[in-house]
């Protein structure tokens, strides 16, 4: 297993509702360390630039608009395994099918409104970490 920084957004669903400090909670109890963390509301081409990868999609509009509906919490996560690991707790993209205990299960609410966003793999990670913080902001 190698030690892996993966980024993790908790989405402007999940801050509206009030379950920022569980979702943090969550990732804490789980022996995640966390190296930086910012709270901040999405431009849309912030947004647009994020999600590039989904850009030709149906759901792509209403995705920017949701992701810039509200403020978001950003961080960079840091363990081993970090990027799967934190796939494991966020659960399926769809909250309505996620498994019981998961993060998408317990304060998302459906296949878009879903709590929290996970780099997932090494090299989505590398890119999603470096689009919200610089080399300075990481408190490794
Ligand atoms: P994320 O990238 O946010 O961690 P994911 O990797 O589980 O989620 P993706 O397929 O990358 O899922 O989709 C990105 C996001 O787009 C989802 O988290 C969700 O908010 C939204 N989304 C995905 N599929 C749909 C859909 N069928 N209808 C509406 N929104 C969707
Ligand atoms: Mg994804």
């Amino acid at each position: 297993m190698a030690l892996e920084r993966t980024l993790s957004i908790i989405k402007p669903d999940a801050v509206a509702s009030g379950h920022t400090g569980d979702i943090v909670a969550r990732f804490e109890k789980n022996g995640v360390k966390i190296i930086a963390m910012r709270m901040l509301k999405m431009s849309r081409s912030q947004a647009e630039g994020f999600y590039a990868v989904h850009r030709t999609r149906p759901f792509f509009n209403d995705l920017v608009a949701f992701m810039t509906s509200g403020p978001v919490v950003a961080m960079i996560l840091e363990g081993e395994n970090m990027i799967l690991k934190n796939r494991d707790l966020m659960g399926a993209t769809d909250s309505k099918k996620a498994a019981p205990g998961t993060i998408r299960a317990d304060f998302g609410t459906d296949v878009e409104k879903n709590a929290v966003h996970g780099s997932d793999s090494p090299e989505t990670a590398a890119v999603e970490t470096a689009y919200f913080f610089t080399a300075c902001e990481l408190n490794a």
